[in-house]
């Protein structure tokens, strides 16, 4: 187990003298599945893996869930190591950000909306963490996983617009049997919040089924999402919205890729989640949404335009 920075880059700098690759998978800790599939992933792929353990406090906003984030990080090495990881990176806040520390890396669109708009400083916190390990270890891949959808394009255009040379490998989202994402909240949710928490991969089962039959407008396919979550009443949508996965923007018509992004506070609890479709083209009918999908989605009383009552899914 490593605690110190310096530790990390004098181990790393080490494997590379010997010739060998070095994978980094960055988490939060309370490990699941969800991570263990990026450590598994991770040693198939490089010679030598870092799981890194760190409850970044600059991703947190003020009242969020920093203080009682889940922390067991003798029970994370354990599972990282038999998951195949080399090394533990678990270093102390004060390792990271020792006082006097005031560098931060600011991102810019792709991290300003979604996420950003409930989670201001979210992504500048994540981003400076990020490229910290990044720097630090100098690995030729880092392991994200695509549940946290924003967070890995964020991710991507950092690396690409500081020139940190490594190569960002996405993994796909681990579900538990009914469809819910594992992540480390999900600990925190009751029965019924847990019950009530399948509203996400409804939504998203609702929209990508939406975009099958052949919807091609984004606000429909977010009211479609929307209208799912708001089944339940623990459920309170945050946005529910089809963009396009490069940009995060909500384009004018459902093209090619696309991706389905949802939040919402289940019992008290903020859940995201999201799903990668694909919208072929239609011909005529793309250009028609008064067909018996789009009829059906706007008869559902929907009051809140573009998946969020003040027409957010615009963007
Ligand atoms: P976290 O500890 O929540 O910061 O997550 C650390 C990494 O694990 C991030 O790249 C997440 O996207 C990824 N991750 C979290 N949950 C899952 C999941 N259910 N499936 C795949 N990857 C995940």
């Amino acid at each position: 187990m490593l605690r110190e920075p310096e530790a990390l880059r004098s181990h790393t700098a080490e494997a590379h003298r010997r010739g060998r690759t070095v994978g980094i998978v960055p988490t939060m800790g309370a490990l699941h599945e969800g991570h263990l599939s990026l450590v598994r992933r991770a040693a198939a792929e490089c010679d030598e893996v870092v799981v890194t353990v760190f409850v970044n406090p600059l991703q947190f906003g003020a009242g969020e869930d920093l203080g009682r984030y889940p922390r067991r990080v003798a029970e994370d090495a354990a599972m990282a190591t038999a998951a195949g990881a080399d090394w533990i990176f678990a270093p102390d806040v004060g390792a990271m950000y020792p006082a006097g520390f005031q560098t931060s890396v600011r991102v810019g669109a792709l991290g300003s909306h979604w996420e950003a708009e409930s989670r201001p400083g979210h992504f500048d916190g994540v981003a400076t963490v990020v490229v910290k390990l990044l720097v630090l270890a100098q690995p030729e891949r880092a392991y994200f996983g695509e549940k946290d959808f924003q967070q890995l394009q964020v991710v991507r255009r950092v690396v690409a617009d500081l020139g940190l040379g490594t190569e960002i490998v996405a993994c796909p989202t681990v579900r538990d049997p009914d469809g819910l994402a594992l992540s480390s909240r999900n600990a925190y949710l009751g029965p019924a919040a847990r019950q009530a928490a399948r509203s996400l991969w409804s939504a998203l089962a609702a929209g990508e089924a939406a975009i099958g039959a052949g919807l091609r407008d984004p606000t429909l396919v977010g009211q479609c999402m929307w209208r799912e979550l708001e089944r339940d009443p623990l459920v309170h949508p945050d946005y529910a919205a089809a963009v396009d996965p490069a940009t995060l923007e909500v384009p004018y018509r459902l093209a090619g890729a696309v991706r389905l992004l949802v939040a919402a506070t289940v019992g008290g609890t903020r859940l995201i989640d999201n799903l990668g479709c694909w919208a072929t083209p239609l011909g005529l009918a793309d250009r028609d949404d008064s067909g018996p999908i789009a009829t059906e989605a706007a008869r559902g009383g929907l009051l809140h335009a573009g998946g969020r009552p003040e027409n957010r899914s615009q963007g």
